[in-house]
């Protein structure tokens, strides 16, 4: 049996953890990062963002040539799709990352143990059956994982979580996608792009819910006329599987019936702390199953700290990256923090969405009194040019100080220029600071200065 002794042991090897990890080491910390899986990189290299924004390329690209070719005088006969073929892209591009982070890992000098570790004292690991290290320092990066409903099994076949619905043979005819969230309306914009009938059964009364109602209701508009189908404030109660998967719903208009070749469950996600023997330690979790920890990402014990996923805060991967810098600079003594209203969100979605900040709704509710303003992009020359004209960047200011508290934008590469926004954010610039920054001519980004002037 070994027992090594590190300064740091990060637990899991997704952005959270690999990005910590990594940091650890900068710093001259003696690092190891535990991972379960064969393959590191966690949820977002291997069943997340990454596969599904892959696919979501290959399917839009597809999808623009099919419906956008035409109007650009590009006449395409006898398009077709491969997608066994994007399937293995979308792989190949894994397998690379998968190498670059074990690469990077060997550059700086971090072991990697493969196994799941578990706590034994505050500072002794077990990690598979038969290994203990001691750590100084660890850092819990485990993440989260689908959340299923009892009577609807994962079975990755008629069934699918999102890791399923990402590894599909062929697309399906119909889909059945329970929950209307980001993971749900972005895994049903690969397939209705390429032929799936989509149709949504979604418990609340909108898509969507963390953003601004104004951008929801225009996604909602641009989904629908893609040909998806939302049944709104609707809950799923039962579930039949034979050849086909038949849901039971009670749905404003009574209880009614959807069938199709197979239903996706995106009903959320919770964090994964259940093989960490958190009780050796007396770490209780929140209501929502998270493990609770102090501004310096601290646990009840001071040298356990939690990051990513399995903490407070949105589940997204630059979050977790942040968090986990963070942690790495406050073992190596500095005192850095996050800055929460200045991390972005994104929809992969076509148009995309992209937002950073408080809504208005959130800022009346933190009692801020706001100003907004809307451009819509049908005046922006560039997206008039590239023919993608639809949605507006919309700007929420402090009213008194006009300090920007909040950016959002629904259009062609909102992904990229919510950037914009988020530096805005971050550097609490005032709205007539942004208004005076050169944007290039003719540019997306120009909406950025256009909406700036109107406030
Ligand atoms: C379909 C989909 C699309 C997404 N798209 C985006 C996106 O576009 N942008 C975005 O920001 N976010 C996206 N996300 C969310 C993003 O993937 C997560 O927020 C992110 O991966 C969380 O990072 P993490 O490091 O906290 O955890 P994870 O990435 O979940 O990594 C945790 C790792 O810990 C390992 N582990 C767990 N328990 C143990 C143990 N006991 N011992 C050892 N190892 C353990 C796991 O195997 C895993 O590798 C998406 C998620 C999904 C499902």
């Amino acid at each position: 049996m070994t027992q090594d002794t590190y300064d740091v042991a990060v637990i899991g090897s997704g952005p959270a953890g690999y990005i910590c990890a990594l940091h650890c080491a900068e710093h001259g910390l003696k690092t190891v990062c535990i991972e379960k899986n064969a393959s590191v990189g966690g949820t977002c290299l291997n069943v997340g963002c990454i596969p599904s924004k892959a696919l979501l390329q290959s399917t839009e690209f597809y999808s623009q040539i099919a419906t956008s070719a035409e109007k650009h005088g590009i006449n395409l006969d006898n398009l077709r799709y491969d997608f066994p073929k994007m399937m293995a892209r979308k792989n190949q591009i894994i397998t690379e990352f998968n190498q670059g982070i074990r690469g990077l890992f060997k550059k700086h000098k971090v072991t990697l143990l493969e196994g799941a570790a578990s706590f034994l004292t505050p500072t002794t690991l077990q990690i598979g059956g038969s290994q203990t290290i001691t750590a100084h320092n660890t850092v819990i990066a485990t993440g989260s994982q689908p959340i299923t409903l009892p009577f609807l099994p994962f079975d990755e076949q008629k069934v699918l979580s999102s890791s399923g619905a990402l590894s599909l043979k062929q697309p399906p005819k119909t889909m059945l996608v329970v929950g209307a969230g980001v993971i749900g309306v972005e895994l049903a914009s690969v397939y209705q792009r390429l032929g799936t009938q989509v149709t949504f059964i979604e418990f609340l009364d909108t898509i969507c819910p963390t953003l601004d109602p104004a951008i929801r209701k225009e996604l909602y508009k641009e989904l629908t006329a893609q040909g998806m189908t939302f049944h709104l404030s609707s809950k799923v109660t039962s579930a039949d599987i034979k050849d086909q998967v038949t849901l039971t719903a009670e749905t404003p208009s009574g209880t009614q019936t959807f069938t199709a070749d197979c239903a996706l469950v995106s009903i959320g996600r919770k964090p994964t702390t259940s093989n960490l023997n958190l009780e050796a330690l007396n770490i209780s979790l929140d209501a929502q199953k998270r493990i609770p920890v102090n501004s310096s990402f601290q646990t009840l014990h001071p040298n356990i700290y939690a990051i990513g996923d399995i903490i407070d805060g949105p589940m997204l991967a630059h979050k977790g990256s942040e968090e986990a810098i963070a942690v790495a600079d406050l073992i190596a003594g500095e005192k850095p923090t996050v800055d929460y209203l200045a991390v972005p969100n994104v929809v992969y979605t076509h148009p995309e969405v992209g937002t950073v900040g408080l809504t208005a709704e959130e800022a009346h509710a933190h009692n801020i009194e706001v100003n907004t303003a809307t451009f819509p992009l049908r005046a922006n020359s560039r997206a008039r040019c590239m023919g993608e004209d639809n949605g507006f960047v919309k700007i929420i200011a402090e009213k008194d100080s006009h300090t920007i508290v909040g950016m959002h934008m629904i259009g062609a590469h909102a992904s990229e220029l919510i950037s914009i926004g988020a530096l805005a954010i971050k550097k609490r610039m005032t709205t007539k600071e942004l208004a005076r920054i050169c944007f290039a001519h003719p540019t997306l980004s120009e909406a950025f200065k256009e909406v700036s002037f109107l406030i």
